[in-house]
């Protein structure tokens, strides 16, 4: 079956339906590359993301909407924020009712002259005002478009969206949120509040031994022992272990323990917080949980999530550890939409300024603060005093400060850093330096090989060690770029076999996959992203970390008096460059493009630069 794309031009406000040719299809398999070979083509080289220009895609993936455990949906852009190729996954419900509604990618261009909002009810598509939500948060805005039919489902933005705050993320569901590189600022630039989606279709599964292959699936996720403590945990269990492992970024990631972990622990979100589990479409994880603040300064406050990312760098990176505060920073990011990560380390960064003394600080804060925190979060979001500084991101910040401040600003090429420390598995250096869309744990994580010493490649991983860390993190980018192109969980992939996931994509598609060309799609994925954000100017100087990891050395904890030292990062990286098969500079070299079968694109770059 073609994939179906819809596009929607906002500027001639007209519609179309294009199929995508199979052989693209079998190179690119769907979500992350097909959506990277429509950017690719799409947008000319050095598009402003905020102009009209760039495009929004929502993708889907060949097992989206079906009873395929885990399965989610992702939007792709330039980012505002790293000016690199971008897709940020979300879950709930949206993937499953695009295809529902006969399509696989929605791919929307140009801007709106007003506030709009897209409804799409199967062949059905118009373009509405949405002035009467202008300001609104998310969750309001969301209540607003369902009160009609509650059984469309919404991606919308927050007022963050609307003001271009370049981290301004997208939600979904209430509460599901694509939240990494600005895509919701996007969004906004193309005056487009909402799109809201109504399905009355399926998805066709080629081959009927699909759905006893799912529900076999289904059971061996509930019974495995790792998944029934995400069920009753979620991810923010990982807590205390980080801390323990001295991974858990502290007061602005100068320490990778936090003394008092205890009070931001899963367990303690469990018995003082959390009411009910939730999910996305069919996963039988429920990793997610529902809760209310029932007493308290923050009194009724409700969220779904309090996940590890936000408890890390809204709490211990800030050194909050009053667990209400944190929920409602949460709720706050999440309602106004601006994600969190982001938030949480920019916050940490003016707090350190704050304990410097540093010149042209926008606004002081202490440690500890979070009536502070929650008052330039919502600064943030309507850009207002300084606000409107903060709302650029770290990276543009740094122009206004003096050098020295570099040297602790978190972020690699603009995108701040989630909540794992890199001097106590030094791996998560070279994923975070190498990643597709600037300093993201979610491509590569070595870290959990790293500290358990598991073996590679027939050798024992050492986490202070630069040995065989280029290979790992190059297989673990090939094999999620698969993954995130298929747009399944990565909380599901330590439970799944990889046989599965070729048979049951064979199986729903009716390709002949082999596992060599199946698996090899990751490489070719990972080196048109690659081509595409060499085409916008970025190469091997932009390949980089923070200063703090290579100069500071942590004060506590297993890896006290470590640094990582700038001859292990410089060895890992030129390994890392020649098994990719890359020039000296980042670049993918003739031989490797022509092997990859992306020839097409390397004129585009020779044209370009
Ligand atoms: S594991 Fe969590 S995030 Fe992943 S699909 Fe299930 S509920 Fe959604």
């Amino acid at each position: 079956m073609p994939y179906t794309v819809l596009t929607i031009d906002l500027n001639d406000r007209k519609i179309s339906k294009k199929g995508i040719k199979k052989n693209i299809q079998r190179k690119f398999l769907g979500g992350k590359g097909i959506a990277a070979y429509l950017l690719f083509n799409l947008t000319p080289a050095l598009t402003d993301p905020l102009g009209e220009e760039n495009v929004l895609i929502l993708a889907t993936g060949p097992l989206t909407g079906t009873f395929f455990p885990q399965n989610r949906s992702c939007i792709v852009s330039k980012s505002p924020l790293t000016h690199t190729f971008c897709d940020s996954y979300i879950g709930g419900h949206i993937g499953p009712e695009i295809r529902f509604a006969g399509y696989d990618f929605i791919v929307v261009k140009g801007r709106s002259d007003d506030l709009s909002h897209i409804q799409i009810q199967d062949d059905e598509v118009e373009i509405k005002s949405a002035q009467n939500l202008k300001g609104k948060g998310s969750i309001e805005t969301e209540k607003n478009i369902k009160k009609n039919n509650k059984d469309f489902k919404v991606l919308c933005i927050g007022p963050a969206g609307e003001k271009l705050v370049r981290f301004a993320s997208i939600s979904t569901d209430y509460f599901r949120h694509a939240g990494r590189g600005g895509l919701g600022a996007v969004m906004g630039a193309k005056n487009l509040k909402a799109i809201s989606i109504l399905g009355t279709g399926g998805v066709k599964i080629i081959d009927e031994q699909f759905f006893k292959e799912t529900e076999r699936l289904h059971k061996s996720i509930r019974d495995n022992p790792a998944n029934q403590a995400r069920r009753t945990l979620g991810t923010v269990r990982s807590v205390v272990t980080s801390s323990k492992n001295n991974t858990l970024p502290t007061r602005n990631f100068r320490y990778g323990t936090f003394e008092k972990v205890e009070n931001i622990s899963a367990e303690k979100m469990n018995k003082h917080f959390w009411k009910k589990r939730k999910a996305c479409f069919v996963c039988p994880t429920n990793c997610s949980a529902l809760g209310i603040l029932s007493s308290g300064k923050r009194k009724g406050t409700i969220l779904e999530g309090g996940d590890y990312e936000n408890v890390g760098m809204l709490g211990s990176n800030l050194e909050i550890d009053n667990i209400d505060e944190i929920i409602y920073m949460n709720y706050l990011c999440d309602n106004l939409g601006l994600d969190t990560i982001s938030t949480g380390n920019i916050i940490g960064f003016l707090m350190e300024c704050t304990e410097r003394n540093i010149q042209n600080t926008p606004v002081k804060i202490k440690f500890g603060d979070s009536d502070k925190a929650i008052d330039i979060i919502q600064h943030i979001s309507n850009r207002e005093d300084f606000g409107d500084a903060l709302a650029e991101g770290l990276k543009n910040l740094l122009q206004k400060f003096p050098k020295e401040a570099e040297d602790f600003a978190i972020q690699v090429k603009g995108l701040e850093l989630p909540a794992w420390e890199v001097r106590s598995a030094i791996g998560m250096g070279l994923a975070y330096a190498t990643s597709d869309r600037g300093g993201c744990h979610r491509r590569s994580f070595p870290i959990s090989s790293e500290i358990s010493g598991k073996e590679f490649d027939g050798h024992r991983l050492e986490r202070f060690s630069s040995e065989y860390k280029a290979a790992l993190v190059k297989q673990q980018q090939d094999i999620s770029s698969v993954h995130y192109s298929l747009i399944v969980c990565g909380f599901c992939t330590g439970l799944i076999e990889k046989n599965d996931f070729l048979n049951l994509t064979n199986m729903a598609t009716g390709f002949d996959f082999e596992d060599k060309e199946f698996w090899g799609v990751g490489e070719r994925i990972w080196n048109l992203i690659r081509l595409y954000n060499v085409r916008e100017g970025f190469g091997r100087a932009e390949d980089t970390l923070p200063n703090r990891f290579f100069k500071d050395p942590l004060p506590s904890g297993v890896g006290e008096g470590n640094v990582l030292k700038k001859e292990d990062f410089v060895y890992m990286l030129d390994q890392y460059y020649d098994l990719r098969g890359w020039d000296n500079n980042g670049v993918p070299t003739k031989n490797k493009v022509k092997n990859l079968e992306l020839e097409e694109f390397m004129v585009k770059i020779k044209r370009n630069r």
